[in-house]
């Protein structure tokens, strides 16, 4: 498939098609779409440009927009990408990413049905936490992914995405396991991969966490 510098499919003009107009066939959907297997998600890519809207622009190797299903029904947010992401153009690539692409099959997925993306899309230096106005800059467009895709569930990964997306500062063991709101879409705050990887002991819950989201989207849990 060709890709422009974004990674995103391109737009090449359409053969010409016997018979008339001629439907531009859907654009594939793979992995290596990086996150732009729609029209609609093209177009939010195309308007987010080669980003300066706010100084993580800077610092970055690529821009992560995010990857997946762009008809998901489950959608997983987290905070920003990092270095493995941040070299490879895609969220959760790296040690919390394998670990989130095994939630994801024990939930009975593969990575490429969900899709994945960050609050900011842009590598913040030394893996800090985002700052507003960094927030504020690279939001609209995550919603703008969101209602693209359209999910039923957003999982938001962990304490900042939680508190970041529902603006609420409650702390992430408490938000956890309870369905929230996002925009008009259900919301279910876990913990975030990394914080599994160094804390073994709460995958339970996490995984307690996930299964409501498999209830609400009527699979079939394990066991039953
Ligand atoms: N952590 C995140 O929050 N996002 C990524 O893409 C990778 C690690």
């Amino acid at each position: 498939m060709n890709t422009d510098s974004h990674g995103c499919p391109s737009r090449r003009p359409s053969p010409p098609q016997r018979g008339g107009e001629g439907d531009r066939a859907p654009a594939p959907h793979s992995l290596a779409d990086k996150g732009c297997g729609s029209d609609a998600l093209l177009a939010v890519r195309t308007d987010l440009g080669d980003c300066t809207r706010c100084k993580l622009s800077g610092g970055r190797t690529h821009l992560v927009f995010g990857v997946g299903n762009p008809a998901a029904e489950v959608m997983f947010v987290g905070e920003g990408p990092g270095a493995d992401e941040d070299r490879q153009g895609e969220p959760f690539v790296g040690k919390a990413g394998q670990l989130l692409t095994k939630m994801i099959e024990a939930m009975g997925f593969g990575r490429g049905d969900v899709y994945i993306a960050n609050v900011v899309k842009c590598r913040p230096p030394g893996n800090r936490n985002p700052e507003p106005d960094e927030i504020e800059a690279c939001e609209p467009f995550l919603r703008a992914q969101i209602a693209a895709i359209g999910p039923k569930v957003i999982v938001a990964l962990g304490k900042f995405a939680a508190q970041t997306l529902l603006r609420d500062g409650t702390p992430i063991t408490r938000l956890r396991g309870r369905w929230a709101r996002y925009g008009g879409v259900k919301l279910m705050p876990t913990f975030h991969p990394a914080y599994l990887l160094r804390s073994p002991e709460e995958k339970k819950k996490a995984w307690e966490d996930l299964q409501l989201v498999m209830k609400e989207l009527g699979k079939q849990l394990p066991g039953r």
